[in-house]
């Protein structure tokens, strides 16, 4: 193996402790602790452990945190009123709704009842119209601000850079791509439609997976001394994976992040870094 490795848990570990001690300023100045609602929509199995990992992120962190789950059942309405009344609750500094939803339930009019000061996973049109503008105060999606922390914190240079981002959902693949964008790296896009995506992938100096097929980004498809941020969470076997077939990868890549051990515990430090802003300008303002 030839690469190196993009510690994930390392820089949480870092951040948090960094995070931790902002929050106890926070709480020394103001009197109480930036607080983190959780809301969601039924069982499912994904959310659920997300969600623990969520709470004990935020309690070694110092942040308040509250979770909120409506039944399966639950209709549009009831969910509306949920997300409403904590966006207009004064002890509640940032929200994150979960996903899935339950099928009755459709994202448009949850996510307008969504506060976009307490929107700190960056879901509200407001705050995914203003990362796509570049301008003005607003959040960026958890995950793929944890990929730029990443990227910033290993040195990695992105000016000018070809980067390649595979997937365009709200949540991962567009926001990375404007991410980048901003920090003038030349950005192509890709997606199912894109055929052969080899020929795409392999013209990355930054290659960027954010797809749910497990190791779909071969070998083959990557330039030599390429860093390589994979965002994807599979499961084989009862083994999570990556996008990115990664022992091959790592011998040819100059830098790639691990799953799991990457992305996903930045991800979970962004939020609260969010959370603890979010909480800032609220007192601010
Ligand atoms: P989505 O399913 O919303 O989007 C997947 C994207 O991949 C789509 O744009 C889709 O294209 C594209 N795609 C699907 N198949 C192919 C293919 N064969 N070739 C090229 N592109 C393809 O997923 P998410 O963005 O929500 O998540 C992506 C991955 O990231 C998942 O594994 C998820 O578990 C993981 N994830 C990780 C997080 C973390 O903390 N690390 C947090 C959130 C997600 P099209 O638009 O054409 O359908």
């Amino acid at each position: 193996m030839t690469a190196k490795v993009l510690d994930g848990r390392a820089l949480a570990k870092e951040m948090k402790e960094e995070l931790a001690g902002e929050v106890a300023e926070f709480k020394a100045k103001h009197g109480f602790a930036p607080t983190l609602a959780l809301v969601r929509g039924g069982e499912d199995p994904a959310s659920v452990s997300y969600a623990k990992v969520i709470k004990k992120n935020c309690e070694a962190i110092g942040l308040g945190f509250t979770a909120h789950t409506l039944p399966e059942m639950a209709s549009e309405a009831e969910m509306v009123e949920l997300v409403t009344g904590l966006s207009g609750d004064a002890s509640v500094h940032g929200i994150i709704i979960q996903e899935p939803l339950p099928d009755a339930i459709g994202p448009t009019a949850v996510l307008d009842a969504l506060a976009p000061e307490k929107d700190v996973d960056g879901v509200h049109p407001l705050n995914a119209g203003r990362l796509m503008q570049g301008e003005g105060n607003y959040f960026v999606p958890a995950t793929p601000a944890g990929g730029m922390e990443i990227l910033h914190r290993n040195n990695i240079p992105i000016k000018g850079q070809r980067a390649v981002v595979v997937g365009r959902s709200n949540i991962v693949g567009k926001p990375i791509a404007f991410l980048l964008l901003h920090q003038h790296a030349t950005v192509t896009m890709c997606h199912s439609r894109t055929v052969p995506l080899g020929d795409v992938t392999r013209e990355a100096d930054i290659l960027v997976a954010a797809v749910g097929r497990p190791r779909i980004i071969t070998a083959d498809m990557v330039k030599p001394g390429a860093v390589v941020i994979d965002f994807g969470m599979n499961f084989v076997d009862g083994k999570m994976v990556g996008d990115v077939d990664y022992e091959a990868v790592a011998e040819i890549a100059s830098a790639i992040t691990p799953v799991p051990g990457g992305t996903g515990p930045a991800t979970n430090v962004m939020l609260a870094r969010n959370t603890l802003e979010a909480a800032t300008w609220q007192v601010a303002s």
